[in-house]
């Protein structure tokens, strides 16, 4: 390809708009350009990237078994209603009439087309298992569509499903899955964890979540420095550090005056305790009923885990009012002495001794409080999110913190989605049965940005070779040097003779604008021709992630290109 021919059109500054890296250098380096918030375009370059992600992903699909299919995106409201989701998915969802009134979605995903095209045209456990997948635009109307391509409306997925007579059937493709989505990410060359996550709003059990490894992402995820133990921090189970105060004695309980010390650090600072020895109360209305936290001064509650303990379906703090009214006190003086509500503490609270807290009092707390013996709480849980440092679940290590990027789930759905849409085959025995189902997903234009936030530099993106738009862009510093250019399109022939894919910067350019945007672009392996090196029958060779250059002699090019790209053209998989 032609530089000067490309669509490639690229900015000096930094749009305003883009508050992520991935969606600035997009946009700057000429891939993308928005129609509306969250919908994009893929201009040449963004879509090279694109189809490349797109074949790892079909091939590693159809190499675990998996039959590529073509859904509609527009979908009849009814499939919906009959599974409930019309209703629920709410105004994430995006709705439409056609001429007659009827109603229609345009899918943010598939379950329901899916179930209902399977259950019509399978009838038996002879067509059992099947594994059926799709490449195509996705929509949901996302309450805060932003950082680009991370999170739009429009976005391109690759979603598959599974279908089998039973658990047992489904184990087996759901870890053929995981398998399959981590060669993926092997050969897409991108860092990443596999995390226990949450199964939320699509129900189920068991899920994955594979995160792409980002300081930028919206995941945080924990994982175990000395086992293989990685999860969601949402999910992400805490065992109790039993040193803090196990020994201590319990001493008799106290009422001090704490006038104006509302917040856990006024009260570290008032007393002069450590932090470990304050306990901070919150008051939730679960279904419209008001329930109490209670857990260690300086940890979060995790709202998830929470939502789990008390098995309800809506979940919000109180408000102040509402507070007041139930304990006598509040914000800052809450605690579960004497307190009428229901009271869930934190694993932690139980070996917690002599701690302080409020005494339900404005303007008062408590000092020396044990659980047990001066209040019983309704149930003891895991309710905290997990930190950096905290003892791993499974062994004797510790975990780390990290955050990252969803870029693929996968699911066990069981029989959720063929139970309320009916969809059944019958068994050895005549019997009719319910499916039971898997659906697994990976975002395609999601992992192109997410790649830009793991791989870039000051300059630009440095795209990993396996997506790279390009291999190769050859750069001769002057186009009006007869000889320059003659060496220049030279190379170009051959790596394009040898199936390497290369540019040609045959603009009419200072060489300090073609190397820039050489750099910004992040094609992996940069051939200057320059009038010193070309005296010697030279070129000078650039890998995109590396300072200096090396000399090359010009018929020993497209050897040492393949040395460079070859080896790194199918990521990390053996
Ligand atoms: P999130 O929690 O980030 O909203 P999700 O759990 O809703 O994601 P799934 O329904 O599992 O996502 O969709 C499968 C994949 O599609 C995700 O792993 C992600 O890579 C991608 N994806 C989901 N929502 C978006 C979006 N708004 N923009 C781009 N990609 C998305
Ligand atoms: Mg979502």
């Amino acid at each position: 390809m032609l530089f000067s021919q490309l669509f490639c059109p690229t900015l000096r500054e930094v749009p305003a708009e883009a508050e992520v890296l991935s969606h600035q250098l997009l946009l700057r380096a000429g891939f993308i350009r928005k129609a509306s918030a969250g919908i994009y375009s893929y201009l040449p370059l963004a879509y090279r990237v694109i189809k490349k992600i797109e074949n790892i992903v079909r091939e590693e699909m159809d190499r675990a078994g998996g039959q590529e299919v073509l859904m509609p995106i527009v979908q009849p409201a009814e499939i919906w209603q009959k599974s409930g989701r019309w209703v629920v998915y709410g105004d994430e969802m995006f709705r439409l009439q056609d001429r007659h009134h009827r109603d229609f979605a345009l899918g943010p995903t598939h379950e329901e087309m899916i179930t209902t095209l399977v259950d019509a045209d399978v009838h038996t456990y002879r067509d059992l298992p099947l594994l059926l997948y799709q490449i195509q635009n996705k929509y949901r109307d996302e309450i805060r569509p932003r950082f680009g391509l991370l999170r739009g409306r429009e976005f391109i997925m690759k979603d598959a499903y599974s279908f089998d007579m039973d658990n047992e059937g489904l184990d087996k493709v759901y870890w053929r899955m995981y398998e399959t989505y981590s060669r993926i990410f092997n050969r897409l060359s991108l860092e990443y964890r596999v995390v226990e996550a949450d199964s939320g709003a699509i129900g189920g059990n068991e899920t994955h979540e594979f995160t792409v490894l980002a300081d930028t992402g919206e995941s945080e995820i924990v994982y175990c420095d000395a086992c293989d133990y990685a999860a969601n921090v949402e999910k992400a189970q805490c065992k109790v550090s039993a040193e803090i105060n196990y020994n201590e004695e319990m001493l008799p309980l106290d009422t001090i005056p704490t006038p104006g010390q509302k917040t856990i650090n006024d009260l570290v600072s008032f007393l002069n305790i450590p932090v470990e020895k304050t306990v901070k109360t919150l008051v939730y209305v679960q279904d419209g009923e008001l329930v109490a936290a209670i857990l260690r001064g300086d940890r979060e509650l995790n709202e998830i885990k929470f939502k789990h303990v008390l098995g309800c379906n809506e979940l919000r703090m109180a408000g102040e009012e509402e507070v007041r009214q139930a304990c006598g006190a509040g914000f800052g003086s809450l605690g579960p002495v004497g307190l009428k509500l229901k009271v869930y503490a934190d694993q932690e609270i139980v070996t917690a001794k002599n701690f302080s807290c409020g005494a339900n009092k404005d303007d008062y707390h408590y000092i020396n409080v044990n659980m047990g013996r001066d209040f019983e709480p309704h149930a003891v849980a895991d309710i905290r999110s997990a930190v950096e440092g905290d003892n791993c679940p499974l062994c004797e290590g510790r975990l780390s913190l990290v955050r990252g990027i969803e870029a693929g789930q996968i699911f066990k759905l069981g029989t959720k989605y063929s139970a309320s849409l009916e969809a059944t085959y019958k068994d050895q025995d005549g019997k009719d049965k319910v499916f039971v189902m898997g659906c697994y997903g990976i975002g395609i234009s999601r992992t192109m940005a997410a790649a830009v936030e793991q791989k870039h530099d000051e300059n630009g993106i440095i795209w990993p070779v396996p997506i790279a738009p390009y291999h190769v862009v050859v750069v001769p510093v002057n186009i009006k040097n007869e000889e320059q250019m003659t060496a220049g399109l030279k190379i170009y022939r051959e790596l394009q003779t040898e199936g390497i894919e290369v540019l040609f910067d045959d603009r009419d350019e200072r060489a300090g604008v073609k190397f820039k945007d050489a750099d910004l672009i992040g094609i992996p392996v940069r051939i200057t021709i320059g009038p010193k090196s070309l005296q010697e029958n030279k070129v000078e060779m650039k890998k995109r992630w590396e300072k200096d250059n090396e000399l090359v002699e010009l018929d020993g090019v497209s050897a040492r290109v393949k040395e460079i790209i070859l080896p790194l053209l199918h990521g990390t998989i053996e």
